[in-house]
């Protein structure tokens, strides 16, 4: 999954949904979140209202983060990553979602 800012490979951090369709839009890398959001939304639960966690506006994207578990299968340890719940997961409204794409990149982009 590519970083929706940087372009490049987002890993296990966070994805970014479509808050109306439910279509996964792209990841969220940990230096862009870093550079973006700081430590915060490791701190903060999603709004129960959904609204964007800038604002008080409606939330466009949500953002919710990949967990890591310990699963057991037939007495193996396996490290399964999933996305958490959506209900917690912090949101964003299009305009604050659109300041974080127009954001300078970290590095200058080679693709073009
Ligand atoms: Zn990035
Ligand atoms: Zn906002």
């Amino acid at each position: 999954m590519r970083c929706v800012k940087c372009r490049s490979n987002a890993g296990y951090n966070r994805a970014v949904i479509d808050v109306l369709s439910g279509t996964t839009i792209g990841g969220l890398c940990v230096n862009c979140e870093r550079e973006e959001f700081g430590r915060s939304f490791q701190y903060t639960q999603g709004r129960a209202d959904r609204k964007c966690q800038l604002c008080d506006r409606d939330g466009h994207v949500a953002l919710p983060q990949y967990v890591s578990r310990l699963e057991s299968r037939n007495g193996d340890a396996v490290v399964r990553s999933s996305l958490e719940d959506d209900e917690s997961a912090p949101c964003l409204c299009d305009e604050h979602f659109h300041e974080v794409l127009a954001a300078d990149p970290p590095a200058p982009s080679v693709e073009r």
